[in-house]
Parts: structure tokens; C-alpha cells; sequence
């Protein structure tokens, strides 16, 4: 290690990593040090269910805009590793089996290709139906963007005959699906690492700002670092990062779990695409377990409607039998403590309600398989969108606030901070992720009556 460098990126989490990765790589900027306590991508990135779709609601087209650059850029990779990070497309699949939806389900599917995520294609078993592709298993390429709209319940169990025959209509969004986001951030840091780039294991603890500059960095093994370039890209903890410059960040963070378990019966096809559920629901109980919880203040709410939301995938190849699950059927805010507080009645709840899609899961609600439950922090601002850019202290940035989306964006996240940093040219949607947008009336006004925060 140095005393001085040209660019101080604090965290290596994704965001951090594709940061300097497009600085060092992309724009050959020399003397970059990534400084992190924890092993690279250990904190939250490797916590995702590692999904990624460029089909985002509005306000404007920047969401999609980010998405489609960062999906780019990751196809791009993925050509030039051979797929070392195992991109798929097999989509996400979303599902209602309430009739009266269909109508703002169908509005709901044209915002985004609206707004530039590809073509909606409907499907009602007419004689003038598009052709649907189905998704391949493996692979990215030549294959459709858009989505695919499915209103007839026959075609749903043609295509996808493993879900529930409550289903009436089904919405395939294309340019989506998974990757090793392990692989994909070590790959990126082999590479900016090969540029030059060091990682050091510190914490920062300090900023020294003169006359309103960034003039070094104060790190918990004693030693400080001079440069004129700090990136804060600390993931949930932007926001006491930010403070050490002396900046409030707009952020809170909300607890997400995940929970992995084995399918040995098979109910979810490997080839099967993200399954998402989106109606409201009320648990599947026996008798006797309705009344054990309606006895408890603290199970009752079991009983109650809760919320849409719960999502599947097959996790591994071929010879896996792994499923992942998530549900964000109770929304918590807190601070972020390391580790996650992990809630032991949530897979049971999750495998409960993804029954409602996958009605052959209650097949395991009275042995269900082990499961392997793990979580992070989604880390966000009021409307759901990013924070890329400048920071009011002259040489200081900050990329984070990335959500449940950080690395489906990390890639078009980490090249717009490099840009800013470098002077180079902005991407349309650059302003809708700088903290300067929250100092624009307009913005303000609009954000009174924010639509859809688009996540899941
Ligand atoms: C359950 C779950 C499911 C998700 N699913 C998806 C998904 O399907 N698709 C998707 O795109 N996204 C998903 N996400 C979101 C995604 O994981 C995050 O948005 C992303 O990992 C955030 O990356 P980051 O680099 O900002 O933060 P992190 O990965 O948390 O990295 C931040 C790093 O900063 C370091 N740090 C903090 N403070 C300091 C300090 N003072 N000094 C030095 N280092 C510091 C930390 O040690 C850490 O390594 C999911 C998240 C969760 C929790």
C-alpha cells in the first residue's frame, strides 16, 4: 500500500467493484485503491437471489435506461469470458389468478415497453397470436426483449403446466434472468486488479476535508491514504459513511431474507423461469392450526391478508434440486446490524405462500426439506432509486442506495460514476440518480405522488 492514490473507493461490494473496474479498465486511470473490512462482495452482494431484468415501471425512462445499459454491458462480459458468470434469459415470469386485475395488469405490462424495455406481444389463443420463443435453459443471445402477455388460462398450462390452474394471466418479461453474481464481481475485480487496482482490508474511518476538497482518508489500521477522489460505496452503510464527510445520505435500509431449500419432488421444473406471484393472499392453514394461531397476539396476523410479492427460482444446474425463495411479506426498517437478524418462521411462511402459485409445495408443509435461510439489507431512498454521482464535498462521490436491483445495475451503476468522476460524457438518465435531483422543486412535487417503486 501507498500513501497516495488517485481515486479511494471505500467498499468492495459489487458497486464498489464495478466502479473501479470501469475506471481502471474502461478509462486506464491509474493509482485506484478499493479499501473494505470484509472480503469482497461478503456483505450484501453475495446475499441476492441474483436475478436482473430491464422491465421497470416509470416515472421516465431512466430506470430502463440503466437496466438496458447495464444488461449491455454484462452481455458484453459475458461474451468476453465465455459466460464465466453462467448469464441466462430465461425471464420473469408474473402471475394472477384474479380476473379483475387483468385489466391494470395489462396497463401495467405496456408501461414499460413503453418506455423502451422491448415489445409487449399478447397471446389469446386467436389466430392472429405472435409467435411465442420460449426461453432456452442456457444462454443470452438472439432472443427476445419485450414481453410476452398471456390472457388465455389454455396457452398458461401449455407453456407452464407446473402452475397453479387458478392462473389467468401470465406476464413473461424477456430481457431478464440470472447470473453468479460471485463470479461476475470477481471477475470484474481479476480485472481491475490486473489494471492495477489494490485491495486493502480496512475500515474507513475517516475523511479530511480542507477548504472544501477531499485531501486524504483515515483507515482503522492506523495508516491514511492522500488523495483528491473518495467514492462512498459502503451499501448499507452509505449513510454513516456519509456522515464521516459530513453529508446526510437519504437513505434507510430494510431487512430482505432468502431462503434456499431442496425441491426433491421436483415440483419446479430446472428449466423454469423466475416465478413471481402477484396477487394478495391469505395462508393456506388446517383447522387445528388456525386456532393455535388466532390463541397468540404475535401469530394472529398470520390469519390476515398478506402481501403480493412471494418469488421463485431454480438455483444450479441440471443436478440440483436447490430452489430459492423470498417473500416480503413483512417490511422491516432498522438500522443495519451485522449479522442480519434471521427469522426462523420465515421459510414455512414463504413455502406457504408460493403454494398459492406452486399449489404441489404443500406436499412439503408438513416435512419441509432444510432449509438454508441468509439475508441483507436493501438499502434506498424514498422513491426507490439510486444515488450515482458528485457529492456536495469537492472530490467526493457516492454510488449505492442500489436496492433489491444492485447487481442487475452495478454494471451501468459503476460506468455513470466513472464517467462523473472522469469528466467524461453522461448517459441521458445520469441527472434521475444524482442526490442533487432532490434539490429540484419539480422533483419534489413529483415525488409527493410517486407511482410504483417497481421492486420486488
Ligand atoms: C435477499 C436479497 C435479495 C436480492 N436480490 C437481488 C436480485 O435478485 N438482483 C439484484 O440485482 N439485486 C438483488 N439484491 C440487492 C443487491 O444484493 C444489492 O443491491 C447489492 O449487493 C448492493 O451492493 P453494494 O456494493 O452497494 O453493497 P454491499 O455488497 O453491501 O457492499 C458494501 C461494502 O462496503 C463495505 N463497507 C461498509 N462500510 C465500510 C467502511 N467504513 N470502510 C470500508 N468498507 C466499508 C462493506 O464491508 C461491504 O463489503 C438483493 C438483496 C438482498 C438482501
Amino acid at each position: 500500500m501507498k500513501s497516495s492514490y488517485n481515486i479511494v473507493v471505500c467498499g468492495a461490494g459489487i458497486a464498489g467493484i464495478a466502479t473501479a473496474y470501469h475506471l481502471a479498465v474502461r478509462h486506464g486511470v491509474k493509482d485506484i485503491i478499493l479499501v473494505d473490512a470484509r472480503p469482497p462482495l461478503s456483505l450484501t452482494s453475495d446475499k441476492s437471489t441474483e436475478c436482473y431484468r430491464n422491465w421497470w415501471p416509470g416515472p421516465g425512462n431512466a430506470m430502463v435506461g440503466l437496466m438496458n445499459r447495464s444488461i449491455d454491458i454484462m452481455e458484453q462480459l459475458a461474451e468476453e469470458s465465455g459466460n464465466i458468470f453462467h448469464l441466462n434469459r430465461r425471464g420473469y415470469l408474473y402471475l394472477t389468478a384474479d380476473p379483475e386485475v387483468i385489466p391494470a395488469f395489462e396497463r401495467a405490462a405496456q408501461e414499460p415497453a413503453e418506455l423502451g424495455a422491448g415489445p409487449l406481444r399478447v397471446y389469446r389463443s386467436q389466430a392472429d397470436d405472435p409467435q411465442y420463443i420460449p426461453s432456452p435453459t442456457e444462454g443470452y443471445q438472439d432472443l427476445p426483449t419485450g414481453a410476452d402477455l398471456f390472457l388465455d388460462p389454455a396457452l398458461i398450462r401449455k407453456y407452464f403446466p407446473y402452475l397453479s390452474e387458478n392462473v389467468v394471466a401470465a406476464l413473461h418479461a424477456r430481457r431478464a434472468g440470472w447470473f453468479s453474481a460471485q463470479q461476475l464481481g470477481m471477475y470484474m475485480l481479476d480485472q481491475a486488479r490486473a489494471h492495477g487496482v489494490e485491495l486493502v482490508q480496512a475500515r474507513v474511518t475517516g475523511v479530511d476535508i480542507s477548504q472544501g476538497r477531499v485531501q486524504s482518508i483515515r483507515l482503522s489500521d492506523g495508516s491514511t491514504l492522500s488523495t483528491p477522489c473518495f467514492v462512498n460505496a459502503a451499501g448499507p452503510f452509505i449513510k454513516e459513511v456519509g456522515e464521516v464527510l459530513g453529508v446526510d445520505i437519504p437513505v434507510f435500509t430494510e431487512l430482505h431474507l432468502k431462503v434456499a431449500f431442496r425441491d426433491p419432488l421436483g415440483v419446479v421444473p430446472r428449466e423454469a423461469p423466475l416465478l413471481i406471484w402477484t396477487d394478495a393472499q391469505t395462508l393456506p392453514w388446517s383447522e387445528d392450526e388456525r386456532e393455535f394461531l388466532a390463541e397468540e397476539d404475535d401469530t394472529r396476523w398470520l390469519l390476515e391478508q398478506m402481501p403480493a410479492g412471494a418469488h421463485t427460482r431454480p438455483e444450479g444446474g441440471a443436478d440440483s434440486d436447490i430452489m430459492l425463495l423470498l417473500w416480503e411479506y413483512h417490511t422491516q426498517v432498522m438500522k443495519p446490524v451485522v449479522p442480519p437478524p434471521l427469522n426462523e418462521m420465515y421459510p414455512e411462511i414463504a413455502l406457504r405462500g408460493m403454494a398459492a402459485l406452486l399449489p404441489r409445495f404443500s406436499e412439503y408443509f408438513e416435512r419441509m426439506p432444510q432449509p438454508m435461510l441468509d439475508g441483507g439489507y436493501y438499502t434506498k431512498t424514498q422513491e426507490n432509486r439510486p444515488l450515482v454521482g458528485p457529492l456536495p464535498v469537492e472530490g467526493a462521490y457516492l454510488i449505492g442506495a442500489l436496492s433489491g436491483y444492485g447487481l442487475m445495475s452495478a454494471c451501468g451503476a459503476g460506468e455513470l460514476l466513472a464517467a462523473h468522476i472522469t469528466g467524461s460524457e453522461l448517459p441521458p438518465y445520469a441527472p434521475a440518480f444524482a442526490l442533487e435531483r432532490y434539490q429540484d422543486p419539480e422533483y419534489q412535487r413529483l415525488l409527493e405522488d410517486w407511482p410504483s417503486d417497481g421492486q420486488l
